[in-house]
Parts: C-alpha cells; structure tokens; sequence
C-alpha cells in the first residue's frame, strides 16, 4: 500500500506560491495579506489560527487576527468584517468556525465579500464552483485532496468515487470536483443503508465523516485508494483519522495517513487562496 503523504505535495506547492508571491509583492509592492477572525478561545481554533499566520510568514505573506470574546455580539464581529472587506490591504479574510451559538450560520455566510471569501463558504462561490465557473475559490480541504490525487498520478476519470460525508465545506464540493474530473460519484451520509455495500465499489473511497475509526478495512475493495480527511485527538493525545488503518494494507492500493495526509493540504490550499485574492484585486483596481 503506498502512502499518500501530504510533504512533498504541500512543499512543492508552498516553493511554487513562494515565487508567485514575491513576484506578485515586486509588481505591486504590496504582499498579500489574509485576515483571520476569530470569535471566543477555543483551543483548536486558537492553535489553527497561529499555525495559519505562522505558515503565511514563511511564505513571506501578511496576516492579521481579528479577535473577539467568546461573548462578542455578532453586530460588532460582522461590522469588523465589513472593515476588512473594504480594507485595500486585505485579501483575503476567514472566519474561523465553530462560532459561538450567538451566531447564525445561514446569515454568516455572507458577511465576508465574495473576492475575499478565501474559504469558499460564500453562496454566490458555492454556486461558482456547483457550474464550475474559474472566478470563485474552491474550499481547501477537497482542493488539498485533488492537489493529493494529481501530485501521485492518481487518474479517476471514469472511477467510482464514494464520499462519505455531505457536509457543505467539504463532502459536498468533493463531490462536485470528482465530477468534474469525470468519475462518477456516490455520496453517502448518515441515513445511507447498507454502507459496506456501496462502499465496495468504490476505486477511490473518499471519508469525512467526522466520526472516529468509522471505515475499517472491511469496508475497502481491493485495489482501492483510500483518502481519509478525518482527524480526532484520542484521549491518550494521538491524532487519528475516520478510518482505522489496522490491515489496511492487505486490501487498499494507497492510503493518506492521519496525521501527515489531508490535514497538511488545507493551510497550504488556503494561501494559494490568498494569493489568487490578490493577485486578481490587483488586475482589478
Ligand atoms: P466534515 O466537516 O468533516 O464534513 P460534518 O460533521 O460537517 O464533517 O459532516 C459529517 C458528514 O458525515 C455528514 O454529512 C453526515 O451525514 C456524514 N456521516 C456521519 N456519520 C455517518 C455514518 N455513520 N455513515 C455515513 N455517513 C455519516
């Protein structure tokens, strides 16, 4: 079973924004900038948001972090947005979830300007990417999974394509750019009967279910690759995915380990973001 490790793939990715950011700095004498908002202290939140601004220097971009407490009123947070969407300096702008209960997820996702939305949660880049139209963003995580596919030569026209998960951020739009790179596509989710059944077809089987160790090898047709876009910290403190990679290999062609797999691709997808932000604001001013 080979290992679809995210290293090489997100190193070559980050020399190749390296370039493109400083000749994009030298042209404009501007460095692409992402903002960061992020609302209360959530331990995981607060450590993705740090290795965010910490991954953006190394390439030799902006950030700021917009913080507010756990009790911010979604008025203030969404007119601070509002700031950053018209600030020439910013990019590209996030908003880190989960948010406090205070805040409606279904009015949220409009607050950050469609140019800006590097997270691709915005409707109208929902819809871009649903007609496959170039000018939206696409989220990072399944970004990071075709970065993954293309990287290792891995081709899927015409492959059965299962996807465990029909989130908005990622089973859903996974589902979209399988589509559109020709396989066909199945998606299961939590009423789907008879799971190992479907799965059993899969050539590339795709997991993000949010659920810990839910797909074992008995789920897995020979000959498959398997992408697991899971991650859950045990309480003995290890990083482990939604599938259960235990005898895996006996029946799996490839594999992306949790940690070191999906989970590396999202940062670098969401500066390549950040750059396109800038590099088509600047085209646009
Ligand atoms: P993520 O952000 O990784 O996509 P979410 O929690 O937003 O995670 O979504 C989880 C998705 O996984 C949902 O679409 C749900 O229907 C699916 N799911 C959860 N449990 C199961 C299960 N036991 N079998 C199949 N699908 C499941």
């Amino acid at each position: 079973m080979k290992l679809l490790e995210a290293k090489p793939v997100a190193d070559k990715m980050k020399q190749d924004l390296s370039k493109r950011v400083e000749s994009f700095t030298r042209r404009t004498g501007v460095k692409p900038k992402l903002a960061v908002v992020l609302v209360g202290d959530d331990p995981a939140s607060v450590i993705y948001t740090s290795k965010k601004g910490k991954a953006a220097e190394a390439l030799a971009m902006e950030h700021l972090t917009a913080r507010f407490s756990e009790d911010a009123s979604p008025f203030e947070v969404h007119q601070k947005i509002q700031e950053l969407n018209q600030d020439p300096s910013v990019h590209g702008i996030l908003i880190q979830r989960p948010l406090p209960k205070a805040f409606k997820e279904e009015e949220v996702l409009y607050w950050v300007t469609p140019e800006k939305d590097v997270d691709a949660f915005h409707p109208l880049n929902v819809g871009r990417l649903s007609l496959g139209l170039k000018e939206g963003f696409t989220p990072c995580t399944p970004a990071g999974v075709m970065e993954i596919l293309k990287f290792y030569e891995i081709d899927i026209a015409g492959k059965n394509a299962v996807i465990i998960g029909r989130s908005a951020i990622v089973g859903k739009p996974m589902a979209t750019l399988l589509l559109q790179n020709d396989a066909t596509v199945m998606q299961c989710h939590r009423r789907t009967c008879a799971l190992p059944e479907i799965t059993h077809k899969a050539d590339l089987l795709i997991v993000a279910a949010g659920k810990h160790h839910l797909i074992d090898k008995s789920f897995v047709k020979k000959g498959a690759i398997v992408i697991d876009v899971g991650i859950h910290r045990t309480p003995e403190g290890k990083v482990e995915g939604d599938v259960n990679p235990a005898g895996l290999e006996q029946v799996a062609a490839a594999y992306t380990p949790v940690p070191g797999g999906v989970g590396p691709m999202t940062i670098a997808l969401l500066l390549s973001n950040t750059l396109r932000a800038a590099e088509r604001l600047s085209r646009s001013i």
